[in-house]
């Protein structure tokens, strides 16, 4: 039934429009956008009237989530899945936008079995099967002053890819003509040196991504599309890594840009 699939694509698209002011304003103020071609901002508006029209964006605590917050975190969503499809996001609907850094409760259990409660302030976070959780104020800051490696919707949105094929883990579904131990090892690797520069107070990139394989997906995702120059100095066979997963090479549109 792919011509009725099409079909309603097309009705989204003819009949939800982007309102032109709010999208243009959106890709000439955020750095993130810039550098992509005429092709790719149509194909990314796209997909982001699509991720729109399915997906539910909620604010909570008062929050009114207008036109343009809710463009600036579709479009940021649907860069990363600029050239792998909308599909890459299935499985789930909302979006929860909270104003700040929300506050969680969390149960940790010790190795001696000693349940304790944890209050911790985040600014997203990604359940398998379930929301994104945002904090608008972070996604504000990034698109005024953007800092190398910090993106909040990047790095939930690559938890949900990441949770494509399971449990966050850190290895997202894989493309048939990539090598998944070559991905292991790499990934593996990079993890390593991170967390031996953590225990030295100096790294590369940013040392929240050495608490977990999935976290270092996360980070290195946001390095990727924030500052992928960064990333390829740092870890260049990660950022190969991310080429072949993501089939885009931002750093190309930042030296263009540039
Ligand atoms: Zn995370």
């Amino acid at each position: 039934m792919k011509w009725l699939d099409h079909l309603r694509v097309r009705y989204t698209l003819s009949h939800y429009p982007i309102p032109h002011t709010a999208w243009e304003n959106l890709m000439h103020e955020a750095d993130i956008f810039k550098g992509l071609s005429a092709v790719e901002r149509a194909h990314l508006r796209e997909l982001t009237t699509l991720f729109l029209h399915r997906k539910t964006l909620t604010g909570v605590q008062g929050l009114l989530v207008s036109t343009e917050m809710a463009l600036a975190v579709a479009a940021q969503a649907c860069l990363m899945i600029l050239n792998l499809g909308l599909d890459y996001f299935d499985g789930w609907v909302e979006v929860v936008i909270y104003p700040g850094a929300f506050q969680v409760t969390r149960d940790n259990i010790d190795a001696t079995g000693l349940v304790s409660h944890q209050e911790q302030a985040l600014s997203g976070e990604a359940w398998s099967r379930g929301p994104v959780i945002l904090s608008w104020d972070d996604i504000a800051e990034s698109l005024v002053t953007p800092h190398p490696g910090h993106n909040v919707v990047i790095h939930e949105f690559a938890h949900k890819l990441d949770m494509l094929n399971g449990s966050a883990n850190g290895l997202p579904p894989l493309h048939p003509d990539m090598v998944r131990q070559q991905w292991a090892d790499i990934f593996t690797d990079a993890f390593e040196h991170l967390q031996k520069q953590r225990r030295h107070h100096h790294s590369g990139i940013d040392a929240y991504g050495a608490t977990a394989p999935a976290e270092f997906f996360a980070v290195v995702s946001e390095y990727f599309f924030t500052h992928p120059l960064i990333l390829r100095q740092q870890a260049p066979a990660v950022y190969e890594q991310l080429v072949l997963f993501y089939h885009q090479t931002p750093e190309k549109r930042q030296t263009e840009f540039d």
